[in-house]
């Protein structure tokens, strides 16, 4: 199936208040371009440099996001031009973002990342350091960065019960969050889970945000 009919099939399968994060990575720039003139305008990088040099060569109205694991070290490069970074995965890179923000004068959109699988190789706050970090009030001092909700990823697995397990637990600890600390700021909306594989699980839990990438650009090689 071409990316153009892949990606109306899906756009037409999801709720109009659910975003469309189209994942291109290991994805060329033609292969961008085709979802973009099917009127794609948000898409997902997950590697600093890849998203860098897609960044520079594409459309300007495109609304780049951050989905992968970002290095401090790296932080710089994102900065200046990205939309919401997902993968906010410690109070560390979160300090980062703050200070280059506020040197260039913006205010970089953030999503806390939270682990909520049954596998230790992915990234993110437990929900109980979530929680903390967001009771403790620290977020307030960080006034180049807005907190605009929540990622997660569930377990890479086929047990259906499970993954809607771990969506049902982030969209709890989502509304908890939002009623304990952000009742009154309409920008803490955000809640980026399922995948190619589990989306309509993730949108039927609460999702408001899908990063999607295979459905709809085929396989990547690595
Ligand atoms: C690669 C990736 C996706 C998209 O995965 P697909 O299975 O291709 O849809 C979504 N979220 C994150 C964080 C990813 O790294």
């Amino acid at each position: 199936m071409s990316i153009r009919t892949s990606l109306l099939e899906l756009k037409a399968a999801l709720p109009s208040t659910v975003t469309l994060v189209a994942v291109s990575k290991f994805h060329p720039l033609e292969a961008i371009q085709e979802a973009y003139e099917t009127g794609q305008r948000v898409f997902g990088e997950s590697r600093v440099q890849e998203l860098v040099e897609k960044q520079r060569l594409l459309p300007s109205d495109i609304e780049w996001h951050l989905i992968g694991h970002l290095q401090t070290n790296k932080v710089k490069q994102v900065v200046p031009f990205i939309s919401l970074i997902h993968s906010v995965d410690s109070l560390k890179v979160l300090q980062e973002i703050n200070k280059e923000a506020a040197r260039i004068g913006r205010v970089v959109p953030c999503l806390l990342q939270v682990h909520i699988a049954d596998e230790e190789s992915k990234f993110g706050f437990s929900p109980e350091a979530c929680i903390d970090l967001v009771s403790s009030g620290q977020l307030l001092d960080y006034r180049n960065v807005s907190i605009r909700g929540l990622m997660g990823m569930a377990t890479f697995t086929d047990d259906r019960a499970q993954v809607e397990r771990e969506f049902k637990s982030l969209k709890q600890l989502f509304d908890t969050l939002k009623q304990t600390h952000f009742p009154s700021d309409p920008t803490f909306s955000v809640l980026s889970m399922g995948m190619s594989d589990d989306y309509p699980l993730a949108v039927q839990t609460g999702s408001t945000m899908v990063r999607v990438g295979s459905l709809i650009f085929g396989n990547r090689t690595y």
